[in-house]
């Protein structure tokens, strides 16, 4: 099986190239490094097959040869981070939007079956009690930088839907809940890295907001075994599938948790939204998943809760620590 993995040097994608490599699968990495790096991939590299192709999925030609050469691809390449998102709005509109056409109008001349990762931002302001498939979108206004990344995979989800009902081709759409683990870095803004960053330094942990906001992290460890699974079963095509975690915590409860798992002396501090991300950053109260439609499809089952999740991140910081001298 050659299997096509855009954004494989990210977090999630290099997770999926090591899971997809120990499956036997002859993998290529299309990826710009951008937010990624080659060190992601240290564990496959020099696997059977395995390719790494620096380079942009605007590149629609680049594209189109990898594709062609593909059985199947997974689509992960994105502009991802709250901070990528508002700092570089532009650039990550085009990512999201162009580079998932390439990717998808690809796929469907060459026939091969493709996966598009999503994102539960595309619930929006959403906050109901287990966000099912079919829940509605609640946005804030398209001038608040924020929600681009939410219209941009809800458009993203669309083109994958239509050229795949239209064309018989067999497509995935994944929704991830906040998933986290080790290689996550929290320079482009994702929250458990940072805290792991800066309880691990003693430094303050800095919760934006009020932190009563509530989350549920899910683990990469969980969240990647589904990808192939969902690509096996026709039942999922067409679809787009929620994929999460079980265990929700405020952000202030995290920031404890964190501490106390670190056995670290930082202290928690609280810095306004706006001072946090600029003018007019809106955050979502709480975001919760259903994913009874994984659980239905492929016996989706999260194992790992935020204890576990928290302690997995440490293990990988502190393996990766030089040794002093
Ligand atoms: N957050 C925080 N401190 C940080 C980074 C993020 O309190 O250093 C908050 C952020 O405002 C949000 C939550 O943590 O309420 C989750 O943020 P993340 O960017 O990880 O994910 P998302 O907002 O997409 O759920």
């Amino acid at each position: 099986m050659k299997t096509l993995v855009t954004g494989g040097a990210g977090f999630i994608g290099s997770h999926l190239c090591d899971h997809l490599v120990a499956r036997g699968h002859h993998v290529t990495v299309l990826d710009d490094l951008s937010t990624g790096t080659t060190e992601n991939l240290a564990g496959v590299l020099d696997a059977p097959g395995f390719t790494f192709v620096h380079g942009d999925i605007l590149d629609r030609d680049l594209v189109d040869g990898l594709v062609a050469e593909a059985d199947c691809v997974y689509h992960l390449a994105a502009a991802v981070g709250v901070h990528t998102i508002v700092d570089n709005p532009l650039r990550s509109l085009r990512t999201n939007l162009h580079g998932t056409e390439n990717v998808v109008e690809a796929a469907v001349a060459h026939k091969v079956p493709y996966m598009v990762a999503s994102t539960s931002e595309v619930y929006g302001k959403n906050d109901t009690d287990g966000l099912r498939e079919d829940a509605d979108r609640i946005y804030g206004s398209p001038t608040k930088s924020r929600w681009s990344y939410a219209a941009a995979k809800g458009l993203d989800e669309l083109v994958a839907y239509v050229h795949g009902s239209q064309s018989g081709v067999p497509c995935v759409i994944t929704r991830f809940f906040n998933v986290v683990g080790p290689r996550q870095t929290g320079r482009y803004g994702m929250v458990v890295p940072r805290f792991v960053g800066q309880a691990m330094a003693d430094e303050p942990v800095t919760v934006y907001g009020s932190g009563t906001q509530r989350r549920c992290f899910g683990s990469v460890f969980d969240v990647v075994p589904a990808l192939p699974k969902l690509m096996e079963t026709p039942e999922a095509y067409n679809r787009a599938v929620n994929l999460g975690g079980r265990e929700e915590v405020s952000i202030k409860g995290l920031a404890d948790r964190v501490v106390e798992l670190t056995g670290s002396t930082s202290v928690i501090t609280y810095t306004d939204y706006e001072e946090a991300y600029g003018e007019g950053y809106e955050d979502m109260q709480r975001r919760y998943p259903d994913t009874s439609l994984a659980q239905r499809l492929i016996g989706f089952e999260p194992t790992r809760g935020l204890d576990d999740i928290i302690h997995s991140i440490v293990d990988h910081r502190r393996a990766a620590r030089p040794v002093p001298a």
